[in-house]
């Protein structure tokens, strides 16, 4: 029986289990990726995690695991399917059958891509990792689609390797910060495509082209491959049923992420939050320990 069973080895959970080692409470941190360190692991350069400018996300990801580690955190791979209260605690139920108990549970599982729904759309044909792909569209002519930060970010990323990077927006101005606009306005090689709903990305197993409407008119370019980078969804199947979420899936709880289920606490991205960010859910995983931590002195 742990202390807090922490579901999700992003930022969130290793501060949780940072947090769980300094207050000398036994965590055991639930990854279903083999070393996981969630999002920012994919990340090319960080520029807004304080003390650590322009840090690689791998890198800042596995400076975050070494610390849970020398704290004392346990690892253990697997994905967490469902959740079950006992007189003690709470039963932890894995994809593999397998079963861990603990006194608390902080559920920091994070979010997943918003897949792209339209004619052709099937994961083979889109990238949603410009990091992990990018390197294989060196010269070549690619489509980016999204208006936030991560979608500018990716294209500025593709723009040093790739010969166009074409960005593809629904609306007619973007979301993403102002500074990365600017980088975007700056760089030659990438070329926005504003008001454009996709209809279709065309092609075999690799895209070939996209089709789209703008102001009404049916357009198609030439692409050798389309990145996606439109949102994300939470990962709360395994807590339907077990805590109030909102009509979008996040867990409903306040900074404390005290849920509505007694010893389960959520923290990070997964949590009904206004900024989703490395240090969002860093600050969020202390809070969420911190209240696991009263809750099991009054038990
Ligand atoms: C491309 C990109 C660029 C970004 N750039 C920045 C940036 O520059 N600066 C910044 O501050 N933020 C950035 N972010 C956002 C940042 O990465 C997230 O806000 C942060 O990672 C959230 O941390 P988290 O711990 O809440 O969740 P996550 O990082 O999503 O981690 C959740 C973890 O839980 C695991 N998991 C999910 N379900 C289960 C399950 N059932 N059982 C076990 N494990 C499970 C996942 O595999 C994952 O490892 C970026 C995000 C993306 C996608």
């Amino acid at each position: 029986m742990y202390d807090v069973i922490i579901i999700g080895s992003g930022p969130a959970g290793l501060t949780a289990a940072i947090y769980a080692g300094r207050a000398m409470l036994s965590a055991l941190v639930c990854e279903k990726d083999y070393m996981g360190t969630g999002q920012i692991s994919v990340t090319d350069r960080v520029e807004n995690y304080p003390g650590l400018y322009g840090i690689n996300g791998y890198d800042l990801g596995e400076k975050f695991r070494e610390q849970a580690e020398t704290l004392g955190a346990e690892f253990y791979e697997g994905e967490a399917e469902s959740f079950e209260k006992t007189a003690e605690g709470w039963k932890v139920i894995f994809k593999d059958g397998s079963v861990k108990e603990g006194k608390t549970v902080i559920y920091t599982a994070g979010t997943s891509y918003r897949h792209l729904d339209v004619a052709g759309g099937e994961k083979q044909r889109i990238s949603y990792c410009a990091v992990c792909d990018g390197f294989f569209y060196k010269d070549k002519v690619v489509a980016v689609v999204g208006g936030g930060d991560t979608a500018l970010g990716d294209a500025l990323y593709l723009s040093k390797l790739a010969k166009t990077v074409y960005l593809i927006h629904r609306r007619d101005e973007f979301r993403a910060n102002k500074a990365l606009q600017k980088k975007v306005a700056e760089t030659d090689n990438i070329v926005p495509v504003m008001s454009a709903v996709i209809k279709e990305v065309t092609g075999g197993e690799n895209a070939e082209g996209v089709t789209y409407t703008q102001n009404g008119e049916e357009k198609n370019i030439a692409v050798d491959g389309v990145f996606c980078a439109i949102g994300s969804v939470p990962n709360t199947q395994a807590l339907e049923g077990v805590c109030e979420l909102d009509e979008s899936g996040y867990v409903k709880a306040g900074e404390d992420g005290i849920t509505t289920a007694k010893g389960l606490f959520v923290a990070g991205d997964v949590r009904t939050t206004p900024l989703r960010q490395v240090i969002t859910a860093a600050a969020d995983g202390a809070n969420a320990l911190s209240s696991a931590e009263k809750y099991i002195m009054e038990l």
